[in-house]
């Protein structure tokens, strides 16, 4: 039996039904762009996310973009964010026309150090973007305080927690934009690019709705640089199927990582360290990494036994080829860079059974020996 590092097919078979009839209609009725299913779907992440609006987009990272254009961050801004995240993050800064200055990590959760972003604030600084990594969201508080007392937007890209709880409120609904991803590995995803915005703020959602389709107020009348950034209607359809176990799958992903938790806990080889959430918030585990010292060989062992893995990131942002040259670092992120070295992921998906969970357990319990 080989372990797959996500198991999407289970999950289609248990929402077949559904997923296939919603679709079915959607190819039936021909509204293949702003069909009914947008605004439905739309209507449902609004509520699960408890924020006044949502935007289906076309991807997480114009998820991101979107709102960017929409706050007015332009060239010779500067926007605040982590050091370690997927490459969208700074990409979509760059793209806004901003510079990324990117702050360390606190190593024991992956997200932004909040103690490092004040000393990042220059005259040019916008906007603060966390990235709420690996499922549980960063310190927003924090975030929040910081950016009120500088006078700043701050946009959080919750690509990998929608859904997350930050002291009884969802991921999404903390800041004044904030952008996920429905990319089909993401813990809610679709059957392609996908994405959505959230906000609270009437002005800015009209500014967003706006940019998603070209910067039209009405049709053929461009008020704004925007771009297309529309979710098709089928993609819509899928999503409100996947929603219907969504909070379930959630549940499942939870109970999987206590359990690794737990069985890791007895793991007392120096270097390595099982993955910690905050008492005041949880995570929908979109990865359950882990760090260790030995990586390379840890990885090659557990994939001997029949056991996956993935490293979510090998490199910092600033350390990509394009982005050493073009956005680089300018601060300390040493921590960040360690992180780089030594995380790696393991599989949790919410189909996942027992035997394959005590399977994975036991190969990790035998590679860290
Ligand atoms: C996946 C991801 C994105 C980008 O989402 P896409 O849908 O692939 O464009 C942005 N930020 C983070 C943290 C991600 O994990």
């Amino acid at each position: 039996m080989t372990i797959p590092f996500i198991d999407l097919k289970t999950q289609y078979n248990a929402l077949k039904e559904s997923i296939n009839s919603r679709v079915l209609k959607v190819l039936e009725s021909g509204a293949y762009i702003n069909g009914p299913e947008v605004q439905e779907l739309e209507t449902k992440l609004a509520q699960h996310t408890g924020v006044k609006y949502s935007l289906a987009c076309a991807s997480g990272t114009d998820s991101l973009l979107i709102p960017l254009m929409a706050l007015g961050i332009k060239a010779g801004d500067e926007v605040i964010t982590t050091a370690f995240s997927f490459i969208a993050t700074a990409e979509t800064i760059v793209l806004a026309g901003a510079k990324p200055v990117y702050v360390d990590i606190d190593p024991v959760t992956f997200n932004i150090d909040v103690t490092q972003i004040e000393k990042a604030i220059t005259p040019k600084t916008k906007a603060i973007m966390p990235v709420s990594l690996y499922g549980q969201v960063a310190d927003m508080d924090e975030i929040n305080a910081i950016a009120k007392k500088h006078n700043l937007f701050v946009v959080e890209d919750l690509a990998q927690s929608y859904g997350a709880k930050y002291k009884n409120k969802r991921s999404g609904s903390l800041t004044i934009a904030a952008g996920t991803s429905f990319y089909p590995a993401k813990p809610l995803g679709c059957y392609g690019d996908g994405g959505a915005i959230f906000t609270n703020d009437d002005k800015l959602f009209k500014a967003m709705k706006e940019i998603r389709d070209h910067g039209s107020e009405s049709r053929y009348y461009h008020t704004r640089l925007g771009l297309n950034g529309r979710l098709d209607t089928i993609q819509c359809a899928i999503l409100l199927a996947k929603m219907e176990r969504y909070d379930w799958e959630v549940e499942q992903r939870q109970k999987i990582a206590q359990n690794f938790n737990q069985a890791f806990a007895e793991i007392k080889v120096p270097g390595f360290s099982y993955p910690k959430v905050k008492s005041d918030r949880d995570s929908v585990w979109a990865q359950y990494t882990v760090t260790v010292d030995q990586r390379e060989q840890f990885q090659k062992k557990l994939a001997e036994m029949g056991v996956p893995t993935t490293i979510h990131y090998p490199r910092t942002m600033p350390d990509q080829p394009w982005y050493k040259e073009h956005a680089p670092a300018t601060g300390d992120i040493s921590k960040a860079r360690w992180a780089a070295e030594h995380v790696i992921s393991l599989p949790l998906f919410p189909d996942m059974d027992r035997a394959t969970q005590d399977k994975i357990i036991e190969s990790v319990l035998k590679a860290v020996r």
